[in-house]
């Protein structure tokens, strides 16, 4: 760091020659220091230079604001002297582990001056030593200051250890670091004065005690008013100087502060002239005493906190240390050091996340799975049936497959295709490949009907090939269930489709090898784990084996996000739509364009087709949903189609119950089917090509295409029919997107454009940690944070060594808490 010193020792004694004008260098000394500092961060080598750069940055910022020459003067030489003090304790001890020593500067606070008031922001040299990660596993009670009742306080915040304390981050800051002379301040401006009190009384105001104090600067007099903080009279003495940050505000064509934040300006700064960090507080927890609690473990502690991210890494990418991360997260110099404290504190959620989802894959990956050998001709046979030619897509998907199945290694991947791309028949030909192989597989689904969707559509596809197709679901009957489960059990059933009642407790199989999960956005981390106990010991010591698993998703998300989301898993998608299928025409119609829409319905049925109508989006219950759709129902059946056969789907409805409003339609009983976006799953129903979607501005652009899907499966043209109320901006460029394009994966791109990554992922989140200042959508860190897990998990994909403890264990409690379904 020599280098850097001299170049400050330089600056010093020009601007000591010059009379402390603050003139030595361009810009001042407030302005050199964030350059100096930058550069000497560089040249840094060790805890100690960061430490003593942190010092001398500190000073050198608050150097302008130094009344006098003297007090400049002082704070420079006490620079210089701190300096040296540096460079001698590194002679002296290597490596620099080093008490406080006695010979120190002496701290100029205690220097009591009437003119000079003291220089503050000269905290005690800081204590060098090894990092201590037990320290801060320490309950809050252990700080200074932090009894019984504050712990509790603090708990309520969901702060019990000194480290939760240290991860409160302020969730916003108020910047006081414009510094300006009372003759110059301007209504409504943020800003900080130093000043003398003039003086200070009190006075009644009706029910309220006024406390006010006129502070002087040399250039002005500004009024200062507290409300009912009686008490402060006797603080805010005459002569005191003192430090006043907060809003300008006028009275009577004056400047006023109105309960602005103070300080002594020998103190070090909190809440004034700085960037003063907005915790989320409670009850009984004031911002100034979470603040002092914070700032007194920083300073007594803040060097021994440990840094979980390998040196290298850090290096590499140049972030700051942990330790300075959260130091600057919560009492920022400036913009920039907040910028960068959050970058790495940023990295460190978005790496432990991905070393978690590594170690996901790892752990599914390191019970080997029954390889399934490639049956050519079975395959084949398969596919010569079908009534259709598969797409080049389907094709690739069916080889890529194919070659992970016939491994040892269990698959873990991810198929992604637009609703109605022809993911089941990828489905399908796995689980031919399986059954071939003397197999069972499971094909688990969200919903009843979309499982009885897929167990109706398996066994049509499968009739040729001998294959036993069973359904289990919540609604199955008591003794059908038995009976389901001894087949499962004995291996005669090969293929069952279901929802969650396949990963309960009592389903045994006779020899799962694959595991499909449709509509992957719906089941958690945990979903798959379940799953994965169902593999059985078909391995020759009897041990228990993994199934391949195969998560399908019709939700499209970008690639890049999918790589995170689902970092777990490889990708397959099918970007191809089967040849002939028509554009599904979208309208978006004003609520007076209704009845030209319930005509156009009509005209369809005419024809012999047959319509949907989503019901709005009341609220996210069940409840209200299944009374508005009833009403919805009411009104149609009653008001507008009183001729024709309507049907009703919601939530609330029974297993048999929603099966046979199903079936009904499906079999043409019902001309409409009123539904609620339980619809938005899988159903498919090739003879329906219209559907209006009511109140189409209350939901998201994917869940909007995902119902759309449910027409435009069959040969006749389309149409979907957008009904919408009240349309704010965000909603206007839904419906046109929608109305514009047909392709999901171009659709969800717009989504996550114009919700932003927290609501576009909001619901699909559901088995990943919650994350507290990163984004998901941060793609470039996210780039960052997946190479750098994978290259330490190529090293040591267990984290076993020592050195990978810490990081072990945030990896550990960042995931604790995931897995929660929605
Ligand atoms: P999704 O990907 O939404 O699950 P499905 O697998 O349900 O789509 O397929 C939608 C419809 O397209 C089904 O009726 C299916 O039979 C049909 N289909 C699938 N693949 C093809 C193809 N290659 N050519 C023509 N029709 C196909
Ligand atoms: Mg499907």
């Amino acid at each position: 760091m020599g280098k850097a010193i001299s170049r400050l020792e330089r600056v010093i004694e020009l601007e000591s020659k010059q009379g402390y004008k603050d003139k030595a260098v361009v810009g001042g000394i407030g302005q050199f220091a964030a350059f100096w500092v930058s550069q000497a961060r560089e040249e840094a080598v060790s805890e100690a230079d960061l430490a003593l750069i942190e010092q001398i940055a500190e000073s050198l910022s608050s150097y302008s604001r130094l009344p006098g020459t003297e007090a400049r003067a002082n704070a420079m030489d006490l620079l210089l002297r701190k300096i040296a003090a540096q460079a001698d304790r590194l002679k002296e001890s290597q490596p620099p582990k080093v008490e406080p020593v006695k010979s120190d500067p002496p701290r100029v606070k205690k220097v009591e001056s009437k003119q000079e008031p003291s220089i503050a922001i000269t905290p005690e040299p800081e204590k060098i030593e090894t990092p201590d990660p037990e320290l801060f596993k320490r309950p809050v009670t252990e700080i200074k200051g932090v009894g019984p009742r504050m712990a509790e306080r603090l708990e309520i915040l969901g702060i019990q250890t000194i480290n939760d304390l240290l991860y409160h981050f302020p969730y916003r800051y108020d910047d006081y670091t414009l510094l300006k002379p009372i003759n110059q301040l301007v209504y409504g401006e943020q800003v900080t004065v130093i000043g003398t009190v003039w003086e200070t009384r009190v006075r009644q105001v009706r029910n309220n005690k006024l406390v006010q104090s006129t502070i002087t600067d040399g250039t002005g007099k500004i009024q200062a008013t507290w409300f009912n903080q009686p008490w402060l009279v006797g603080k805010l003495r005459a002569g005191m100087q003192i430090v006043i940050s907060g809003k300008v505000d006028q009275f009577l064509g004056r400047p006023v502060f109105q309960n602005p934040d103070w300080e002594r300006l020998e103190m070090e700064p909190l809440r004034t002239r700085r960037m003063v960090p907005v915790h989320r507080l409670t009850s009984g927890l004031s911002a100034n005493k979470l603040r002092e609690i914070v700032r007194q473990v920083l300073d007594n502690w803040g060097h021994r906190l440990p840094d979980p991210l390998p040196v290298e890494i850090r290096q590499r990418r140049g972030f700051y240390s942990l330790a300075r991360a959260i130091k600057q997260i919560h009492f920022p110099d400036n913009q920039e050091t907040l910028h960068k404290a959050r970058q790495r504190l940023i990295f460190d959620e978005l790496f432990q996340l991905q070393l978690g989802m590594l170690g996901y894959r790892r752990e599914w990956q390191s019970v080997p799975g029954n390889p399934i050998p490639f049956d050519g001709p079975a395959i084949e046979q398969f596919i010569g049936q079908l009534p259709f030619t598969l797409t080049a897509s389907q094709q690739r998907v069916i080889a890529e497959i194919g070659s992970d199945v016939a491994n040892q290694i269990p698959m873990n991947r991810l198929l992604q295709g637009d609703v109605g791309s022809g993911k089941t028949v990828v489905a399908a030909a796995a689980l031919v490949l399986t059954s071939r192989a003397g197999f069972q597989a499971a094909i688990m689904a969200p919903t009843e009907i979309l499982a009885e969707q897929h167990y109706q559509g398996l066994k049509k596809l499968l009739a040729n090939l001998d294959i036993e197709v069973g359904l289990l679901t919540g609604s199955t009957s008591k003794s059908e269930r038995k009976e389901i489960l001894t087949k499962l059990a004995n291996g005669e059933i090969q293929v069952i489709a279901g929802t969650h009642a396949l990963i309960q407790e009592g389903v045994e199989f006779a020899g799962l090898a694959l595991a499909i999960i449709d509509e992957q956005h719906r089941f958690g981390v945990d979903q798959r784990q379940a799953l994965r106990q169902k593999g059985v010991g078909l391995h020759d010591n009897g041990k228990q084996l993994n199934p391949h698993l195969l998560v399908m998703s019709a939700t499209p998300i970008p690639r890049s996000l999918a790589l995170t989301l689902y970092g777990d898993l490889d990708l397959s998608i099918i970007d191809e739509m089967p040849p002939g299928r028509k554009e599904i025409k979208t309208h978006w119609l004003r609520p007076s364009e209704r009845e030209r829409a319930y005509s156009f319905v009509r005209g369809q049925i005419d024809r012999g087709r047959q319509a949907f109508v989503i019901c709005p989006l009341v609220e996210e219950s069940d409840k209200i949903q299944a009374k508005a759709a009833v009403e919805e129902y009411k009104r149609l059946k009653e008001q507008v189609f009183p001729d024709l056969k309507l049907g009703l789907l919601h939530g609330r409805m029974k297993g048999n119950e929603k099966e046979s409003a199903m079936r009904d339609f499906y079999d043409g009983e019902a001309d409409i089917l009123v539904a609620t976006s339980v619809i938005e799953v899988g159903i498919d129903i090739p003879n329906s090509t219209v559907m209006i979607i009511e109140g189409a501005e209350r939901f998201g652009l994917a869940q909007l295409h995902q119902f759309r899907g449910r027409v435009g499966r069959g040969e006749h043209q389309s149409y979907c029919l957008l009904v919408a109320d009240e349309v704010s901006g965000d909603a206007e460029e839904r419906l046109m997107a929608l109305e514009k394009s047909n392709d999901g994966f171009l659709l969800a791109e717009k989504d996550l454009e114009i919700r932003g990554p927290g609501e576009f992922l909001g619901r699909r989140q559901s088995g990943l940690p919650e994350l507290h200042l990163a984004s998901l959508t941060d793609l470039d860190m996210l780039e960052i944070a997946r190479h750098e897990a994978q290259s330490i998990y190529d090293e040591d994909p267990n984290l076993q060594e020592p050195d990978f403890e810490g990081l072990k264990e945030k990896v550990s409690a960042l995931w604790l808490h995931a897995g929660d379904i929605s």
